[in-house]
């Protein structure tokens, strides 16, 4: 579904992705996870088109999107859960899931809101609440059901993990897998290894804007070089 291939970006001098090359195929939940500056939200970028590679191709069900402009990309069935979760803190929960059905124009818009809802049923109880009055867990189910009100056929999932309590890592998480079983593909970048490589299927490990070990989710956890550097020693 996703292709990249000898991806470079850099930000000034900085060189943030290094011939950087993965694929995700339809149904997969493909982790990439790297450490703090890794680069891991600079492919998301590049894939959004929020940053314009100087090297490589982005190739999505078979058409290049590399120089694509970002709402084309959306229209083409990406949808994104940002880093940080960007919501609009003053809208209402309901509000803000709405502001991800931009796309949609009206059409299957309550459809679309009442699977989010069946999803998440806590964001149904909270659908008039102000989002800045949600708990994290709670915001960042709704900044994921924001990406799925315009039904995207690839979710990309920018560090989730940051800030929830470890439970709470694991119920979103949970989540994400659950999408994919309903025939979602999901690529999910991650420092929380432990975390990603547990509900992945497959994986990739990015050190300094270079891609160094990929594998099945399975063996990638088995890994020595992983185990030492990502899994804190134990496997
Ligand atoms: P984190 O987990 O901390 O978000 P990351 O793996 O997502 O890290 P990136 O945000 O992709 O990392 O950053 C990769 C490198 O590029 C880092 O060294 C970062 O400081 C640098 N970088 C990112 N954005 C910019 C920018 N706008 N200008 C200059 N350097 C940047």
């Amino acid at each position: 579904m996703l292709t990249v291939e000898h991806l470079d970006v850099f930000y000034g001098h900085m060189h943030a992705a290094r011939d950087v090359g993965f694929e995700v195929k339809r149904g997969e939940l493909v982790a990439i996870i790297g450490a703090n500056g890794a680069g891991k939200s600079t492919i998301i970028r590049a894939i959004v088109g929020w940053v314009s590679p100087r090297a490589g191709r982005i190739v999505l069900n078979g058409a290049e999107i590399t120089r694509r402009p970002p709402w084309e990309r959306a229209e083409a069935g990406i949808g994104l859960v940002p880093e940080g979760k960007r919501l609009f803190p003053a809208l209402t929960v309901e509000d803000n899931l709405r502001m991800g059905a931009y796309l949609r124009r009206g059409a299957g818009l309550e459809t679309a809101l009442d699977e989010v809802y069946g999803l998440f049923p806590v964001l149904r109880d909270r659908r008039r609440q102000l989002a800045k009055t949600l708990s994290g867990g709670e915001q960042q189910m709704l900044a994921i059901g924001r990406a799925l009100v315009s039904r995207p056929t690839l979710l990309l999932v920018d560090e989730v993990s940051t800030g929830l309590m470890p439970t709470m890592v694991n119920r979103v998480l949970e989540v994400l897998r659950r999408l994919r079983d309903q025939g979602i593909t999901v690529l999910l970048v991650e420092q929380n290894a432990r975390a990603a490589l547990r509900v992945a299927d497959r994986g990739y490990v990015l050190e300094v804007g270079r891609i160094v070990l990929s594998g099945p989710a399975a063996d990638l956890r088995q890994h020595p070089a992983v185990v030492a550097a990502y899994l804190g020693g134990a496997a």
